[in-house]
C-alpha cells in the first residue's frame, strides 16, 4: 500500500480566496480579460504570456482563474504538475487522445471500459484513422502481444467500469514506455484511493461528474499530467482542449471547489458501505463483484497500489444471471426497498442501481460484453451513503431473498 497522502497534497496547494477576504474564492465570471498593455496580446497569443507568465489572463476558452484554482487542487491530489478541467469526462478522454495521436496511429485499450470511451475508440477515432487494439488489461501477454509500432497510447481505467478488472497500472506504464507510448488511465471509478501517477501513468483523466463532485448535478472532467501537455491541450492555435472547445464553466468550477474538501471523507464512507454490503451478500452465496473482497482476482494487486485509508471503492456488481432476473431485482430495490435509485452514473450520497450491459456498456456488442466477462444479468450499484448501514444491508438482503437470488 502506498504511503501518499493526497489529503495533504490537497492543503498544500495554493489556495485562493475570495474577495473582501471571502473563505470561499471568487467566481470570475468574465468571458474575455483586458489586457492591460497592448505588446502584451500578441505575447499572449505566443505563448510567453499567460496566467502562470505576468498573470495575463485572454479569454474563458483558454484559461479562467476560477478553472485554474479547481485545475490545481486536481494536480495536486494526482501529483502532476499541471491539470486542466474540461465541460465533462467525455471530453477529457477525447481530447487527451486527440492530444497524442495522429493519422495512423494505433491505441491498446482495455476492454473493460465505460460504454462512451468504448464507442469513442472502436467507432469514432477509426474515421480519423487511429485504431484500437482492445485487450483484458489484466492479461499483460495479451497487452504486450497487442502492441505494434504504431501504438502511441495504452489506455486503461484503473477499476474497469463495471467489471471492476483493477488494472497493474506499474507494468503497463513498464510496457508502454518500451514502446516509446503513453499511459492514459482514467481514474474516475478510485480518486484518491489510487493515484496513477505515482505508478507511472503519464496522463490521468477524469470524470469528475462522479464521485469528485459527488453531488450528480453537474457534468464536468480533468485532465491531469505533465505541464508541457497541458500547455499544449490550451495552445491557442493548436491545443485539442482549445479546438475542440469542452470548456469548463467558472460557475462549475466553483461548484466542485466547495467539494473537495469532503471527498476524502466521501470516499472513505462509500466504500465502507460497498464492502459491507459485498461481504453480506458474499455470505448469502451470492455472486458478487468487489475488490474488497479476499477473493476478488485482483485483491491484492488494488491492495499494493492503493493509498491507505480510503479502501476499496463505492461500487460493487452482482451478477444476477439474466436481464430479466437483474429488472426484478431492481424495481423491488428502488420501488419496495427505497433502497435506491435506477440511475446511471455513481458517487452520489444516494444509492444509483443500473444493468450495465443494456444502459452503461449498450455501445459494446454483445459478443464484446461476452469477452469482457460482462453478463447480461450484471447489476451495478454505486454506494450511497444516506440512511444507516444496517437498514440499507437489511434493504438489500430482503431485495435479494425475495427475487430468489437467496
Ligand atoms: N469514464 C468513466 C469510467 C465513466 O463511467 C464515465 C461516465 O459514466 C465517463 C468516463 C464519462 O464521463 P462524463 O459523463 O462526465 O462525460
Amino acid at each position: 500500500m502506498s504511503t501518499y497522502n493526497p489529503e495533504q497534497a490537497l492543503l498544500n496547494a495554493r489556495r485562493e480566496f475570495g474577495e473582501h477576504g471571502g473563505v470561499a474564492p471568487s467566481i470570475s465570471r468574465s468571458a474575455t480579460f483586458t489586457v492591460m498593455e497592448p505588446g502584451d496580446m500578441p505575447e499572449i497569443f505566443d505563448g510567453v504570456k499567460g496566467p502562470d507568465k505576468g498573470g495575463c489572463y485572454l479569454y474563458s476558452r483558454h484559461f479562467n482563474p476560477t478553472v485554474d484554482v479547481l485545475s490545481r487542487y486536481l494536480a495536486a491530489m494526482e501529483n502532476t504538475e499541471a491539470a486542466i478541467c474540461t465541460a465533462s469526462g467525455m471530453s477529457a478522454i477525447s481530447c487527451a487522445l486527440m492530444q497524442i495521436c495522429r493519422s495512423g496511429d494505433h491505441i491498446v485499450a482495455s476492454d473493460s471500459i465505460y460504454g462512451g470511451t468504448h464507442a469513442l475508440l472502436s467507432d469514432l477515432l477509426p474515421q480519423f484513422n487511429i485504431s484500437t487494439t482492445f485487450v483484458d488489461i489484466t492479461d499483460l501477454t495479451a497487452v504486450k502481444a497487442a502492441i505494434t509500432e504504431k501504438t502511441r497510447v495504452i489506455f486503461t481505467e484503473t477499476l474497469g467500469n463495471p467489471t471492476l478488472r483493477v488494472a497493474n497500472l506499474p507494468a503497463l506504464s513498464e510496457m508502454a514506455h518500451g514502446a516509446d507510448s503513453k499511459l492514459v488511465v482514467d481514474n474516475t471509478f478510485s480518486p484518491l484511493m489510487v493515484t496513477p501517477s505515482l505508478l507511472g501513468a503519464d496522463i490521468t483523466v477524469y470524470s469528475m461528474t462522479k464521485f469528485i463532485n459527488g453531488a450528480s448535478d453537474l457534468l464536468a472532467g480533468a485532465i491531469c499530467g505533465p505541464k508541457q501537455f497541458i500547455l499544449d491541450l490550451m495552445d491557442l492555435h493548436t491545443g485539442r482542449v482549445m479546438l475542440f472547445g469542452p470548456t469548463m464553466d467558472p460557475r462549475v468550477a466553483f461548484d466542485i471547489i466547495q467539494r473537495i474538501p469532503h471527498l476524502p471523507i466521501r470516499m472513505q464512507e462509500h466504500s465502507r458501505r460497498a464492502l459491507a454490503m459485498a461481504e453480506s451478500l458474499h455470505e448469502m452465496g451470492i455472486n458478487v463483484i468487489y475488490p474488497g473482497l479476499p477473493y476478488h482476482p485482483q485483491h491484492g494487486l488494488l491492495e499494493s497500489i492503493s493509498n491507505r485509508r480510503y479502501g476499496f471503492g463505492g461500487i460493487l456488481a452482482l451478477d444476477c444471471g439474466t436481464a430479466e432476473k437483474a429488472e426484478e431485482l431492481l424495481g423491488v430495490l428502488q420501488n419496495k426497498e427505497k433502497f435506491g435509485y435506477i440511475a446511471v452514473s455513481l458517487g452520489y450520497f444516494d444509492t444509483l442501481i443500473s444493468c450495465s450491459g443494456s444502459s452503461t456498456s449498450s455501445e459494446i456488442s454483445a459478443e464484446d460484453q461476452k469477452k469482457m466477462g460482462l453478463s447480461p444479468g450484471l447489476l451495478r450499484i454505486a454506494v450511497g451513503y444516506t440512511g444507516s448501514l444496517q437498514s440499507r444491508v437489511e434493504q438489500l438482503t430482503r431485495a435479494v431473498k425475495e427475487v430468489g437470488l437467496a
